[in-house]
């Protein structure tokens, strides 16, 4: 049986979301990926992460896979969507 990774996560408590760091160029291959779901670009010139209740598992690891500076990861997140430690978007997270 197969089950949705998200959903297995979610179930575990373990809630994720997709993570931008200050290496974005800017080169919107996420947005394009991910048809605009997930990812934006803002006025700083970084691609921001949209706030959503799930996220396609295999869309967002495509845009992990095609980012040029390796800017995307999974980052664990609390209920509404804010990542643990006062980690914020485009910080350098490993
Ligand atoms: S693919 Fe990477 S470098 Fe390009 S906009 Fe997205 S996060 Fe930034």
């Amino acid at each position: 049986m197969n089950i949705d990774p998200t959903k297995l996560d979610a179930l575990k408590g373990l809630l994720k979301k997709p993570h931008v760091n200050s290496l974005c160029i800017w080169c919107t291959v996420c947005v394009s990926v991910t048809s605009g779901e997930y990812f934006n670009l803002d006025g700083d010139g970084l691609s921001t992460v949209s706030h959503c209740d799930k996220y396609d598992q295999e869309l967002v690891d495509d845009a992990i896979a095609s980012c040029p500076v390796h800017a995307i990861s999974w980052q664990p997140c609390d209920k509404t969507g804010k990542y643990p430690d006062g980690i914020t978007e485009h910080e350098d997270v490993t």
